[in-house]
């Protein structure tokens, strides 16, 4: 199963790809992470330096950075039978460059879920995670990037979206993704 989850920061995307990750036996790809991991005290990397200052202010890390990185993870043995990717792509170049990287590969999509969420439960849920860049100015700021620069990906992968409402506990959402991912792949 290759599966990209698109929604709004603070939808619980992370959350639910470990537990489909789980479910699905495919590793979870999160590029928030990656970019976290190379921030690691004492464990700092070009990359993760190189994205702090992006990530601080909320706004996107260059798609040559990011592209590159997810590159190289896919390449890992994990993600040959499948993988779920939270946060990836987020622009619409990010998107071509993922289905070339695909292509490559001769591999398709199998869906890509959308977790929608009405955007004051978001700002809700962000000021109660608590992570460094959860400040009420860093919210907006990621919030605006995701309306101008990532909700362009729906349209441009209407014939793969599964939309989800992502409002309730963990556990319905993650059976609702379930079932739906059900019906269409079935
Ligand atoms: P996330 O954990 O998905 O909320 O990502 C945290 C931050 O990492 C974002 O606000 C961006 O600065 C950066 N980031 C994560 N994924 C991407 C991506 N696909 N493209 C560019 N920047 C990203």
């Amino acid at each position: 199963m290759r599966l990209v989850l698109v929604g709004p920061p603070g939808a619980g995307k992370g959350t639910q790809a470990t537990r489909l990750a789980e479910r699905l036996e495919v590793p979870h790809i999160s590029t928030g992470d990656l970019f976290r991991a190379n921030l690691t005290e004492g464990a700092e990397t070009a990359i993760g330096l190189e994205a702090k200052r992006y990530m601080d202010a909320g706004d996107l890390v260059p798609d040559e950075v990011t592209v590159a990185m997810v590159r190289e993870r896919l390449t890992h043995e994990d993600a040959i039978k499948g993988f779920i990717l939270d946060g990836f792509p987020r622009t619409l170049s990010q998107a071509g460059s993922l289905e070339q990287l695909l292509d490559e590969r001769g591999e398709v999509l199998d869906a890509v879920v959308e977790f929608q969420v009405p955007e004051d439960v978001l700002v809700a849920r962000l000021l109660g995670r608590g992570r460094n860049d959860d400040t009420e100015e860093v919210i907006r700021r990621r919030q605006e990037v995701y309306r101008d620069e990532t909700a362009p990906l729906l349209e441009h992968y209407r014939e793969q979206l599964v939309s989800i409402d992502a409002v309730g506990t963990v556990e319905e959402i993650t059976d609702r993704v379930a079932d739906a991912l059900r019906t269409r792949t079935r």
